[in-house]
């Protein structure tokens, strides 16, 4: 079978041959989710001819991780890390956070902000005696515990402890880790405002506030449990608040969250340039089954995302991709928090090439060198399409994209 313009087993590149005011979200047939209405993107977004901007001068930091005033140790850890260079975000929040400063970081996932509100902290914490003194809020449980796993390596050595505070598991080892008066708490909205409540997390002390991917917090609903977590914090503290957007609703937030706050953005273009992205005709779900294994036969193709639309038709197209011998995990809301790291690990491990997954599940996960972004189902949004295609072409690596549209 072959792809319908060129028969290469390529993906096509023009957008010429669309036939327009076609809606996209009606590939695949089957049943829709309930939800609100899709939005209709027009296929030509899912199309980046302009790969060759990827010329753009790379950003120049002003500064190296050696002007910093970090100790030792840290300096150390960065190092072994593999960081040479500060990031944009870097560049420009870590001399205002080093200062004191409240901090509105407007950056997308794959800029380098973890390490940007990280390594200033664990600068200012160390000698610190009160804990725990540092919150770090997420919206999914596998965002916080990449930030939990990047605090463990930058804070090696420094005596400075963790606990990660996510729902989904169970509670008993977290309060014990909590009995242990961690400096660092990092976590989701929904167990840090239970455990805050419950008087297992003193917040007396908490002179650091981080909001990570504050936009796709509101977006799922966190509103409430993050003001009831903030309105449990010391008024004496610093408040860094990180988006990829600002919204009237973000701007209400930084208004009553922070104080004084310096802006430091490095936004990119909606769309990053250098992910490569293509639509691939298909007639019908079950064209896009075969196209799809097609494209994972290729050797290149060798650690793909796919994103579908229903946690049921995500898991039934990662156990039929296994089935035609692609090794596959599928991500998902019917999975339990275990189930979701296991394959997670197994996927950025390159134990199994594909990982297909829902928006929510894959929100905010860091997996270095994924080669293929597949949009098996067009998302509900041009925003989500924006997150999906950013888990590739990550650090300066290329990245390819290809969307599914109606034949
Ligand atoms: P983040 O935006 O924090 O999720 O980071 C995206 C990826 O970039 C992660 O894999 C980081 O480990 C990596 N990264 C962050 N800062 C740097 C840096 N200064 N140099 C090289 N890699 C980095």
């Amino acid at each position: 079978m072959a792809f319908k313009t060129h028969g290469s087993g390529r993906p096509q590149r023009s957008a010429s041959s669309f036939r327009r005011g076609r809606p996209s979200g009606g590939s695949g047939g089957g049943a829709r989710r309930k939800g609100p209405a899709k939005q209709y993107i027009h296929p030509s977004k899912f199309i980046n001819q302009a790969v060759t901007k990827e010329a753009e001068a790379p950003y120049e930091s002003k500064h190296k991780f050696a002007d910093f005033p970090f100790g030792a140790e840290l300096h150390a850890n960065i190092r072994a890390k593999g960081y040479v260079a500060p990031s944009a975000i870097q560049d420009q929040a870590i001399p205002e956070i080093i200062a004191g400063k409240d901090v509105i970081g407007l950056a997308n996932t794959g800029t380098g902000k973890t390490a940007a509100f990280l390594l200033p902290i664990i600068e200012r914490m160390s000698g610190i005696m009160l804990r725990p003194s540092v919150l770090i809020v997420a919206p999914t449980r596998e965002l916080a515990q990449q930030i939990d796993e990047e605090f463990r390596i930058f804070a090696k050595g420094m005596g400075l402890y963790s606990a990660l505070i996510v729902g989904g598991v169970p509670v008993d080892r977290q309060l014990r880790d909590l009995k242990r008066r961690p400096h660092f708490i990092i976590g989701t909205p929904g167990r840090l405002k239970d455990l805050i409540e419950r008087r297992h997390i003193q917040m007396k002390n908490m002179g650091f506030l981080v909001l990570d991917e504050a936009d796709r917090m509101l977006d799922m609903g966190f509103l409430p449990d993050i003001r009831r977590i903030v309105s449990e914090m010391p008024d004496e503290r610093q408040s860094l608040f990180f988006s990829a957007t600002i919204t009237p609703d973000i701007e209400r937030l930084v208004n009553d969250f922070l104080k004084d706050p310096i802006t430091v953005s490095v936004r990119t273009t909606e769309t990053s340039d250098h992910v490569e992205q293509d639509v691939i005709e298909a007639r019908d779900k079950t064209h896009k089954v075969e196209l799809l294994a097609d494209l994972l036969s290729q050797e290149e193709y060798s650690k793909v995302l796919v994103f579908g639309e229903t946690k049921f038709g995500v898991q039934r197209l990662s156990d039929h991709l296994s089935n035609l011998g692609h090794s596959s995990v599928a991500i998902h809301g019917n999975k339990n928090q275990s189930q979701r790291q296991r394959a997670l690990k197994q996927f950025k491990e390159e134990k199994v090439k594909v990982l297909v997954a829902t928006d929510v599940a894959a929100r905010g996960l860091d997996i270095p060198n994924v080669t293929h972004v597949i949009n098996f189902d067009t998302p509900q949004t041009y925003s989500d399409y924006v997150h999906r295609i950013g888990r590739t072409g990550r650090g300066g690596a290329r990245g390819r994209a290809h969307t599914f549209i109606d034949q």
